[in-house]
């Protein structure tokens, strides 16, 4: 089955074509010049620049795929979560193609995208357990199907990536902050500062990162003050040391997911992480000795299907055909659209 994926629901356009699970092309067109200026994704912008580059990155797969729009199966979309001017975006441009096609829509969950991705790239059984961090997001999923998803627990404030994203801003590094802070860390020293580990002291796996972004921001204008200014080492041990602590609490949390998890499930043991953050090496190599210690399976994808791209949109996208789902021109873009099955019973899909 061949299918062409959409994701427009933040920052960048892309379009991609799968074959079962080869990757026949995936094109990612970012957005960040356009909002360097404004320190963040500014959503008017986002969603003008999603419609005028949805046409040319979809003609853009295709050509890179060999394949015409005929020769498609079906097009699924980013339905949601994400900025609403973006997803709509995708919709229409969906809608469009597939009226164009007589393909069949699926409207996909971002976050369902995210999560499924280990499975696009390893022989992956469900279920697992789920670390999804990402710009928007954190939260531990155990994931037993396309649309059977239960949370463990997640941040109850700011997503990881926002926090990264915010610790770049406060030092005066390029956007996205997660690639330069983790560039930074590199010859940092992340013992200089004590930053916080947020809600270890507390039970369960939910977590917490606004404090650690008001640390940062603490150290940054003692430092200024003390000395007028942050030389190189200064910002570097600054980012080792964040880096430091957003790893240390997600690798504490995770031990116990994983706990959580294999008391339901003790025979499948089996950690995937995704999102943007997950490209985070660091990261990856605490959760991996996380992993090791306690006999569990870790799986990554890499890193260019880690970050938005639309071949996660439409592997989801398969996987809900495969089971009988499809919408139809009443898929609606959501704002807002939580993974639990027990928020959101089988949504996303016109009746
Ligand atoms: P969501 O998926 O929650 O809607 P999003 O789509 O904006 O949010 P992603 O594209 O999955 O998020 O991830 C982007 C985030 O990942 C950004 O915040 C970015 O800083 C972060 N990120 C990317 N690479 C790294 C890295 N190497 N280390 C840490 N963070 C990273
Ligand atoms: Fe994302």
């Amino acid at each position: 089955r061949t299918i062409l994926g959409l994701e427009s629901s933040c920052d960048d356009t892309a379009a991609a074509i799968l074959r079962g699970r080869e990757v026949l092309s995936s094109v990612v067109a970012g957005q960040g010049g356009l909002h360097a200026a404004y320190g963040g994704v500014v959503p008017e912008i986002a969603a003008r620049a999603h419609a005028e580059t949805l046409d040319g990155v979809v003609a853009e797969a295709l050509r890179e795929a060999d394949l015409t729009l005929g020769e498609v199966d079906a097009i699924a979309v980013t339905a949601g979560p994400g900025l609403i001017g973006g997803v709509l975006a995708g919709v229409m441009m969906a809608k469009g193609l597939a009226a164009g096609s007589g393909k069949p829509l699926i409207g996909v969950n971002h976050l369902a995208g995210h999560a499924l991705t280990p499975r696009l790239t390893d022989d992956l059984a469900y279920p697992y357990l789920m670390l999804l961090v990402s710009g928007g997001h954190c939260q531990f999923l155990i994931v037993r199907g396309p649309e059977d998803f239960t949370r463990l627990g997640g941040t109850i404030d700011d997503a990881p990536g926002e926090a990264f994203d915010k610790t770049a801003r406060l030092l005066g590094l390029a956007q996205p902050g997660g690639p330069s802070v983790e560039t930074e860390a590199r010859h940092g020293d992340a013992s200089r500062f004590a930053f916080p580990r947020p809600l270890l002291d507390r039970p369960g796996c939910d977590l917490s990162f606004s404090g650690l972004k008001t640390a940062i921001l603490r150290q940054r204008d003692a430092l200024v003050a003390a000395q007028r200014g942050l030389t190189r080492q200064d910002r570097a041990d600054l980012c080792a040391g964040f880096q430091a602590a957003v790893r240390d609490v997600l690798s504490e949390k995770t031990r116990r997911a994983l706990a959580l998890y294999r008391a339901e499930h003790p025979a499948q043991p089996a950690l995937a992480v995704a999102g943007g953050v997950a490209a985070n090496g660091s990261l990856r190599a605490a959760l991996r000795d996380v992993c090791a210690d306690a006999g569990v399976v870790f799986t990554a994808p890499p890193l260019k299907l880690c970050t938005d791209n639309a071949a996660m949109i439409a592997y989801a996208g398969g996987e809900l055909m495969e089971a009988g789902r499809a919408s139809d021109m009443t898929l609606a873009a959501r704002p807002r659209w939580p993974l639990d099955t027990a928020a959101a019973p089988l949504v996303g899909h016109g009746k």
